[in-house]
């Protein structure tokens, strides 16, 4: 199947080019993705910044806190979750948050300085109660002030325009990975119901956060293969989460061989140069990272991170160590 046919990415102008490929460009083929995570390291570090720095604040970084607002015993068999009801892990099952404990949580990480709250479920798709449910989350949490994400799985034709009018401002979808290595991850759910899922989330006038994992055993094709997909969907994504796996014991990929660090820092670097306004989003995995990598993501393009001790199941840094390297680096929160 071509998923290429879905795309063209606005132009950009940039003359800076180390590959002979520039901003200004239609359309990523994965060769050209390639050239960039095959460049000197140096060449891409700067390419990457000087993008960064014509479109964003060169020292700003969002702080996004995510919250699981129902956990566990998820009928999918995505192959990194530890939340797929198939796999044996330390995740305990969880029904869904009270409204009042979802308000609580957003009014604390907003004062700690969280802009962005997200709301994730484990569902293979919400049902007409879940929307219900969450439609009421989103507005409490927008009353806050607080810009809204939800991550609920596949959507329905007409889900997406409810979050909408509830005033959700992204909807989180990932594509995970390239399309030739997705179908050894996950077998329950298409590339294709992806897609269309992302443009349920367009047609609503919502914007589109969607990025995806590294590390899961991918060959640099596939992580090139994976930023052209999402870099060729027309517009690309407002936002780009950048996750590498986080191993956990009981899931399939538990075991995987690590991806070496530096590899992480270019797949940051390619994200920012073929999507040079969305915001990418340094994601799961930083936990296990150390400063310096971290630091070296922030100057390839990464500009947000999720802020507080615990994802959606998996552990992230504590937010005194977070506002403790944001110091160091002289980084503010946006
Ligand atoms: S990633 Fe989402 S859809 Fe996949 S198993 Fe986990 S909770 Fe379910």
């Amino acid at each position: 199947m071509n998923y290429n046919s879905l795309t063209t990415h606005e132009t950009q102008n940039d003359s800076i080019s180390i590959t002979g490929k520039s901003e200004d460009s239609t359309y990523w083929s994965v060769a050209d993705i390639e050239a960039l995570l095959d460049a000197p390291f140096n060449d891409l570090i700067y390419r990457a910044q000087c993008v960064h720095r014509q479109h964003h604040d060169a020292n700003g970084v969002q702080l996004s806190t995510l919250i699981s607002v129902k956990t566990g015993g998820c009928p999918e068999d995505c192959g990194y979750c530890p939340q797929a009801a198939r796999y044996h892990t330390s995740v305990e099952n969880q029904d869904m948050l009270s409204l009042d404990d979802v308000v609580s949580a957003a009014a604390a990480a907003k004062a700690k300085g969280a802009s962005r709250f997200c709301m994730g479920a484990a569902w293979r798709g919400p049902k007409q109660r879940d929307i219900e449910k969450m439609t009421e989350m989103v507005r409490a949490v927008k009353s806050l002030g607080m810009e809204t994400c939800a991550t609920l799985g596949l959507l329905k034709p007409g889900q997406a325009e409810q979050l909408g009018e509830a005033g959700l401002d992204y909807y989180n979808h990932n594509l995970d990975t390239a399309p030739e290595y997705y179908e050894e991850i996950i077998t329950t759910r298409q590339y294709q119901d992806r897609l269309n899922t992302l443009q349920e989330v367009r047609n609503a006038g919502i914007n589109v956060c969607c990025g995806g994992i590294v590390g899961m055993g991918e060959t640099r094709q596939s992580r090139a293969g994976l930023i052209a997909q999402l870099a060729n969907l027309n517009p690309y994504p407002e936002s780009v989460p950048i996750n590498h796996l986080v191993q956990v014991e009981g899931t399939p990929l538990y075991g995987t061989a690590a991806l070496d660090p530096l590899e992480f820092v270019r797949t940051i670097a390619a994200a920012r140069i073929t999507m040079p306004k969305a915001m990418v989003r340094l994601s799961a995995g930083r936990q296990e990272m150390s400063e310096a990598i971290q630091a070296l993501c922030f100057l390839a393009g990464a500009n947000s991170i999720f802020y507080g001790d615990k994802l959606l199941t998996t552990g992230n840094p504590e937010t005194d160590h977070d506002r403790a390297l944001l110091d160091k680096l002289g980084l503010h929160a946006l």
